[in-house]
């Protein structure tokens, strides 16, 4: 299947690391959400982003190496290339951007942001329609 995809992201303490290109930043304690997209195997994909250890390609490799920042959940659904932006630019407008984080290659302020609350998601979610791959694999 190809699609888009939403990882929800626990970090469990402050951390401060090196995220490649980007530099070093500071995550503050908390749940985190990262929009992202794959034309191939959404299903290799989302395996690989719950693997540690890993060569590092995507900023958000550099914040699931840490031990702190772990996938709780991943929201998807089949769509082409274009929706990752649109629901990307859906959450700068409601939640708190990490600036540049995931965005290289677009124009969208980030793909990482930092979410207050589930019960956000939760609406989020199916306002754009999306399942939870958890609940359905
Ligand atoms: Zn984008």
């Amino acid at each position: 299947m190809k699609g888009v995809y939403i990882l929800i992201i626990s970090v469990a303490e402050d951390i401060r690391i090196n995220v490649g290109s980007l530099g070093e930043v500071f995550f503050e304690k908390g749940s985190y959400t990262y929009v992202g997209s794959a034309q191939k195997s959404l299903e290799k994909r989302i395996e690989r982003h719950r693997r540690k250890a890993k060569r590092k390609f995507w900023h958000i490799d550099y914040l699931l190496d840490n031990r702190c920042a772990n996938v709780v959940d991943v929201l998807y659904k089949a769509a082409e290339k274009s929706e990752e932006c649109k629901i990307a630019r859906k959450l700068s407008e409601r939640v708190a951007p990490i600036v540049d984080f995931g965005s290289s290659d677009c124009s969208c302020v980030s793909h990482l942001f930092k979410i207050d609350n589930c019960s956000f998601m939760k609406d989020f979610a199916s306002e754009m329609q999306l399942q939870s791959w958890f609940l359905c694999h």
